[in-house]
C-alpha cells in the first residue's frame, strides 16, 4: 500500500500558508472585509479545507462562481456568508435561498427567476447586483444597469428579494496605472449611488480582485474579493513575486521516480521522439501527465527539481507520465520529483510553469486534476 501511495503523484497544500495569506490580504484591505474566492475547487487547492483555512485567516465571506460550489460548502457545515455569481438558466435558486446563499445577479431574467424561487420558498432572497463597469463580461452593461436596478426595486417592494450588495470586476487590475482601473472605480461609485438612491439596504460594495487588493487600496470599498493571492501566488508577476507581497504559495506538486534508464547519445524520447539525447544520459519516468493536469505544452520545456537539481521535461508529456533527462545525476526509483512549489528549496514555482508553457499561474494550479490526491499540511 505504501509503495502504491508513494508512486502516486500528489498535490500538497499548506493550509497555514492560506491562513497567512488571508491575514496579509486583510492588512491590505484595511477596514474592508475579505471575501476569499474559492471557486474552481479553491483554484485546485480543495474547496472545503481551503475555505476553512481562509476563514481561520479572517475572511468574512466566501465567493464562488457556481451554486453547486456554494451548496457543497453548506453541506460541509460552512456557515459563513457566501456569494455565487455565475448561473445558467434552470439553476435551482430555491436551494440558494434555503441555504442563505447570496445570489449575484447581472440580468433581469435572473432577477425574475430568483424572485419566483423566493415566492415558492416563502423567504426573501438575498441578491447582489452585478454591474459591468468595463470588463464586458458578466454584469449589467449600459442601459441594462438602470433597468436592473428598477426591476430589483420592484422585487424589493413586493418582498421577494433584498439587495444586500453591489459588485463589479476589473478588466486590467494587474496594470494598476492603466486608465481603465480609475475609470471602472468611477463607474462603480456611480452604480453604488444608484443602489443607495433606490433605497437598497446594502451590506457590501466590492470590486477588488487580488491585484487590486495589493496595488489599488483605494478601490476596496466595503470588501475585497481576492482569489489567487489567497493561495500565495502573485497576480502581478511583472511587479513582483509572492515574497514581494509576503505571500506564501500553498501548493506543491510532486511525484516519485518510477523507471530509470541509461541511454546513449541520439536516443529519441517519448511520443514522436521529439527530444533527442544530446549525449549519453540518464532518463527518469515521472508518473503524472496531462490527465493529472500537467500541461502538454510543458513538453521539452517544463522545469522540475530532482535530487536538488533543476532538470527539464524531455519530449512530450503523455497522459499519465513524462520523462526527464537528468544527465549524470544519481537517482533511484522512489526519489522525489518536484514540479512546482514555493521555490524556497530551489524547486520551480507555478509562475515558472506558467511562463514555460505560455499561460498564467491561475491555470497551472487550477488545472491540477482531482486524480491527484490532496495532502493537507
Ligand atoms: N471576483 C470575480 C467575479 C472573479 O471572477 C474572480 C476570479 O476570476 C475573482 C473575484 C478573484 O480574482 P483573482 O483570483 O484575480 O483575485
Amino acid at each position: 500500500l505504501l509503495t502504491g501511495a508513494a508512486a502516486t503523484a500528489r498535490v500538497t497544500v499548506d493550509l497555514d500558508a492560506i491562513v497567512h495569506n488571508v491575514e496579509v490580504l486583510q492588512r491590505h484591505a484595511g477596514n474592508a472585509a475579505v471575501m476569499a474566492v474559492v471557486k474552481g475547487d479553491a483554484y485546485g487547492h480543495g474547496l472545503v479545507p481551503s475555505a476553512r483555512a481562509a476563514l481561520r485567516g479572517g475572511a468574512h465571506w466566501l465567493g464562488v462562481a457556481q451554486l453547486q460550489e456554494a451548496l457543497a460548502l453548506r453541506e460541509a457545515g460552512v456557515t459563513a456568508p457566501l456569494l455565487t455569481w455565475l448561473h445558467a438558466p434552470g439553476v435551482d435558486f430555491a436551494a440558494a435561498i434555503r441555504n442563505r446563499i447570496d445570489v449575484g445577479v447581472p440580468a433581469i431574467w435572473e432577477l425574475d427567476a430568483v424572485a419566483a424561487a423566493a415566492r415558492e420558498v416563502g423567504e426573501t432572497a438575498r441578491v447582489q447586483l452585478k454591474v459591468d463597469t468595463g470588463l464586458a463580461r458578466n454584469g449589467a452593461y449600459g442601459p441594462d444597469w438602470p433597468a436592473l436596478v428598477d426591476a430589483a426595486a420592484r422585487h424589493v417592494a413586493d418582498g421577494t428579494i433584498s439587495v444586500t450588495g453591489v459588485f463589479t470586476h476589473f478588466a486590467f487590475a494587474d496594470a494598476p496605472h492603466h486608465p481603465t482601473v480609475q475609470a471602472q472605480q468611477v463607474r462603480f461609485a456611480d452604480a453604488v449611488r444608484d443602489c443607495e438612491r433606490a433605497g437598497f439596504a446594502l451590506e457590501v460594495r466590492h470590486m477588488s480582485n487580488s491585484a487590486a487588493t495589493l496595488t489599488t487600496p483605494q478601490a476596496a470599498f466595503d470588501m475585497v474579493r481576492p482569489g489567487l493571492a489567497v493561495y500565495g501566488l502573485s497576480p502581478v508577476p511583472d511587479i513582483g513575486g509572492p515574497s514581494r507581497f509576503d505571500l506564501i504559495p500553498a501548493m506543491t506538486v510532486s511525484a516519485n521516480v518510477t523507471v530509470i534508464k541509461r541511454v546513449p547519445q541520439g536516443q529519441g524520447v517519448s511520443y514522436g521522439l521529439t527530444y533527442v539525447t544530446p549525449r549519453e544520459t540518464t532518463l527518469i519516468d515521472v508518473p503524472c501527465g496531462y490527465a493529472d493536469g500537467v500541461p502538454r505544452a510543458a513538453s521539452s520545456v517544463g522545469p522540475v527539481l530532482v535530487g536538488g537539481q533543476r532538470c527539464t521535461v524531455a519530449g512530450r508529456v503523455c497522459m499519465d507520465q513524462f520523462v526527464v533527462d537528468v544527465g549524470d545525476l544519481p537517482v533511484q526509483a522512489g526519489d522525489e520529483v518536484v514540479l512546482f512549489g514555493t521555490g524556497a528549496h530551489g524547486e520551480p514555482t507555478a509562475q515558472d510553469w506558467a511562463e514555460a508553457t505560455g499561460t498564467i499561474s491561475y491555470e497551472i494550479v487550477t488545472r491540477m486534476s482531482t486524480r491527484l490526491p490532496r495532502i493537507y499540511l
